[in-house]
């Protein structure tokens, strides 16, 4: 049984998920005490309970303390089944987050698998959907398997109500890489996606976007998403030789559609200047992939918590080392190597 104090490092979700697909992928049954101590509400929430009940399925555990407001639970899995399973967060909880928990010990099982999701596709503070398909997605094919996303229906908070589907087909062995540079810079894209919202939204952050990046007006499109309630995003990509990084920033009450559009491009100019491959979130999502491929390394930005929190989590049970070493200006270099204990 391996013990986790979930109050660790970043001390929210993040490390729950990362428990739990670790568990499933090693059969090591754990306990996690202290669950998400570092939030406003502790404990798990509809999106973690599903998160729980998601990775029971997959591999036949047994839960104790699967409960919203739980802190603790202890989960003992047995073999992870491939097959068609479908989740309902029954909130605009994030489904992304639900395939963060499952898809690692999906793309170790035996067979094909296909999930369907319901809930949030666009929540702030997880992956949009566009940032599943568009860039973390493409990186776990160059390991090796197929796996495609479709979005059937868009879901913002607070009504929630998207559906998401995950077809996943595994390869025997997972095959690293290593995203050293950038490269040049091959496409820019921007899509303006609005649900139930006046069309001037979209139209004043698609004039913004083209003010302030001089792109052509063919490379941003403004799309109309069926949805249950009111929601606006703004995702930006850039496709480099190395790979394709998604920015994104969520339409609020009150926030003028200038400042969404500034805030996004903002981020984006961020990561130019940096001049390094890898941004923040695939810093974090890529590590347990790039464990389970035995090995690989990238260059991003000094890590946030979140991946420091899996630094220190992964290879108390996988046999790898991960090695952090600061670079220039705030930059750093990750790298992942086979390692036995
Ligand atoms: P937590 O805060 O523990 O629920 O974890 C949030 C997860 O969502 C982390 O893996 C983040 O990297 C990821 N995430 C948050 N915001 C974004 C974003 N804008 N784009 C992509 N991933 C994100």
């Amino acid at each position: 049984m391996l013990h986790i104090d979930g109050s660790e490092g970043e001390g929210g979700g993040q490390i729950l998920r990362t428990s739990l697909a670790l568990s499933m992928i090693t059969g090591t049954p754990i306990r996690i005490r202290n669950i998400r101590a570092k939030r406003s509400r502790p404990g798990l929430m509809r999106q973690h309970l599903t998160s729980v009940q998601a990775a029971a399925q997959v591999s036949g555990a047994q839960v104790e303390g699967a409960a919203v407001g739980s802190m603790e639970i202890t989960f003992t899995p047995s073999a992870v089944q491939p097959g068609e399973y479908s989740f309902a967060i029954g909130t605009a909880g994030s489904t992304t987050l639900i395939v963060q928990t499952v898809l690692p010990a999906l793309l170790c099982a035996a067979g094909p698998s296909r999930i369907s999701l319901e809930g949030g596709t666009h929540n702030p503070a997880a992956p949009p959907f566009e940032f599943l398909d568009r860039a973390f997605l493409p990186l776990v094919r160059r390991m090796g398997p197929r796996v495609e996303t479709t979005l059937e229906r868009a879901g913002f908070y607070p009504a929630g109500g998207g559906c998401l589907r995950v077809s996943v087909e595994p390869v025997g062995t997972l095959t690293g890489f290593n995203l050293l540079e950038r490269g040049e810079i091959r496409e820019r894209r921007a899509t303006v996606v609005l649900a139930n919202l006046p069309p001037h939204i979209g139209e004043r952050e698609a004039r913004e976007v083209a003010k302030l990046t001089n792109w052509e007006p063919s490379r941003i499109e403004i799309r109309r998403v069926d949805s249950a309630g009111p929601g606006n995003a703004i995702v930006l990509e850039l496709e480099s030789e190395a790979l394709t990084e998604v920015f994104t920033a969520f339409g609020e009450v009150g926030v003028p559609a200038e400042t969404v559009a500034d805030k996004v491009v903002r981020e984006m100019r961020r990561y130019l200047a940096a001049g390094v491959p890898v941004r923040e979130h695939l810093a974090d999502q890529l590590l347990l992939p790039l464990a389970l491929a035995g090995g690989g390394s990238y260059r991003t930005l000094l890590l946030s918590l979140h991946a420091k929190t899996q630094v220190d989590l992964i290879p108390r049970c996988l046999d790898v080392r991960i090695e952090v070493e600061d670079g220039e200006d705030r930059t750093c270099l990750v790298r992942v190597e086979p390692y036995k204990r």
